[in-house]
């Protein structure tokens, strides 16, 4: 998608502070962090929310979730605890509309959040 911020992330033509990359997904540091740790984890591929997602992409759901640990354990806030969140659509406050996991932690998160 040309007008999307996250898929220019992906073809570099916006920079961001890389966390892990693969084939199929990316993870760099939330420019505006709402917590000490705040990554986001991205599908390389167009996906505009989690309801767009099908049956098709179970092992890339998949896959998302096990990098979300993973970045965890990276920014060392896997053993005091983290959250994941993904935002879907206008009610749940999304803003970009391409599919992203957020990995947040390093102080304590209140629950529920507003
Ligand atoms: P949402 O509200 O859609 O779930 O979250 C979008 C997140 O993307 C926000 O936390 C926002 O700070 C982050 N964001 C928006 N634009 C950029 C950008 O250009 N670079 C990075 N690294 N993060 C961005
Ligand atoms: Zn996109």
């Amino acid at each position: 998608m040309s007008d999307c911020i996250f898929c220019k992330i992906v073809a570099a033509e916006i920079k961001a502070d890389i966390v892990f990359e693969n084939e199929r997904l990316l993870a760099f540091h939330d420019v505006r962090p709402r917590a000490p740790v705040h990554v986001l984890i991205i599908p390389k591929r167009h996906i505009a929310t989690l309801d767009d997602l099908s049956g098709d992409d179970c092992l890339l759901a998949g896959e998302l979730v096990l990098a979300a640990q993973k970045v965890a354990r990276h920014t060392d806030i896997a053993e005091k605890g983290f959250r994941t969140v993904i935002n879907c659509r206008a009610d749940a406050g999304q803003e970009v509309f391409h599919l992203h996991l957020h990995v947040m932690g390093g102080r304590h998160l209140h629950w529920p959040p507003g």
